[in-house]
């Protein structure tokens, strides 16, 4: 790691204003990679700007926010895929950004001692802490799928999650249960939500969930002291207010008509349109085509390489619904590089402008539904535009 360089010139790189108080408290890192994060971090979260100063005095608080780490039923996917961030890296946010006090799959071989430790921080941070999920709970026979340190994994749960200030199921199986949920559930699994019902959980689907994500939610809290604004299912907005489907870079393939029909062909190589191999990208939230996935640059996120979105950040499409089958279109959404209809200020619009406004929309919405229409016609020949 290289430390802070104490003696950099303010305004030696870029225009530092509001940044004086940090000077002495910055973290382990380059003072331009930590203002790049920290601009990263207000960009994901649809922050203005001017959030970026007030995250950097969240992230550099010397008081680091005691952190929980429980697994229950699951691959360990989630904790793999945070592993793998550089920005930071998994050290870093451990020694820099919070106290990591226990978590179960980094702390197995200490045991006993562990726990131990973890019920100390509980009771020491009571109302202070925040508690991160990864996995399902089962509850099938009192919960025994599920053991630990002696303990069943939905008493853990309850014992630690009472106290928490807050809780983040990470991933799909600790959100409703994801895969062990599947099918016939023989271990009667569900989401962390159905435990801990008088607390406030927060979901950060998906299997993994991109670890940024998870991050910048820590970080909102770090910075406001409270979870970021959420949608119905609990999930945090700036990871969930669109379809997949609007910011897809194989969307103007869908929206002209040019469909892989199975894997290998010539469409498959162009890089058309997954939908008719069972893309669920059309039913399914999330930034994954923004936000990508392992460090690796553009075009790495399953769409990208060529494997149609299985709907894992969607309950009832995750590991519900056949990969094989095709989505129905509930809403005919325009991609994300089409401008907006309704203007994001708020000026109110007058009359010619709500009448010219509702002329497009009903166009868009004719179009649609035209559109809707013909995917259920016969099917469109591969590679319609080369005939053309
Ligand atoms: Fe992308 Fe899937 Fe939508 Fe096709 S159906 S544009 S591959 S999200």
């Amino acid at each position: 790691m290289i430390f802070t360089k104490k003696n950099t010139k303010v305004g030696d790189c870029m225009d530092l204003t509001g940044f004086d108080n940090i000077e002495d408290s910055l973290p382990l890192v380059e003072r331009r990679d930590f203002l790049k994060f920290c601009a990263t971090i207000t960009a994901t979260l649809a922050l203005p700007d001017t959030a970026t100063a007030e995250i950097a005095q969240g992230i550099t608080n010397p008081e680091r926010l005691p952190v929980i780490w429980l697994s229950g039923a699951e691959c360990t996917g989630c904790t793999m895929a945070l592993f793998r961030t550089t920005h930071p890296t998994i050290e870093g946010m451990i020694f820099d950004l919070i106290s990591l006090d226990y978590h179960a799959a980094l702390q197995n071989p200490s045991g006993y001692a562990a726990k131990g430790h973890m019920y100390d921080i509980v009771e020491k941070y009571a109302g202070k802490f925040l508690l991160v999920v990864e996995g399902a709970v089962p509850l099938k026979d009192g919960g025994i799928y599920c053991r630990s340190g002696g303990q069943n994994f939905v008493d853990t749960l309850k014992k630690v999650g009472s106290k928490a200030a807050g809780v983040i199921a990470v991933g799909s199986c600790a959100a409703w249960g994801g895969m062990p949920a599947s099918n016939m559930n023989p271990t009667g699994c569900v989401g962390v939500k159905d435990v801990l019902k008088d607390t406030r959980v927060i979901e950060i689907p998906g299997c993994p969930p991109n670890p940024y994500n998870l991050l910048s939610t820590i970080i909102h809290y770090l910075t406001f002291n409270k979870f970021p604004a959420v949608d119905h299912k609990n999930r945090p907005l700036f990871i969930c207010d669109r379809l997949i489907h609007d910011h897809c870079e194989r969307r103007p393939h869908f929206d002209n008509g040019r469909f892989v029909r199975e894997f290998g062909d010539e469409a498959h190589r162009q890089g058309h349109c997954l939908y008719h191999i069972g893309c669920k990208g059309p039913v399914t939230y999330g930034n994954c085509p923004t936000m990508q996935f392992g460090d690796a640059g553009a075009g790495c996120w399953p769409v990208a390489i060529g494997h149609p979105c299985f709907g894992c950040n969607e309950e009832g499409v995750g590991f519900e619904v056949p990969q094989f089958e095709v989505c129905d279109i509930i809403h005919a959404t325009s991609p994300a590089y089409h401008p907006p209809v309704v203007p994001n200020h708020k000026k109110s619009i007058g009359a010619g402008e709500a009448a010219l406004m509702a002329g497009v929309a009903g166009a868009a919405l004719g179009a649609g539904a035209l559109f809707v229409s013909s995917l259920k016609s016969e099917p469109i020949e591969d590679n319609e535009d080369e005939k053309a």
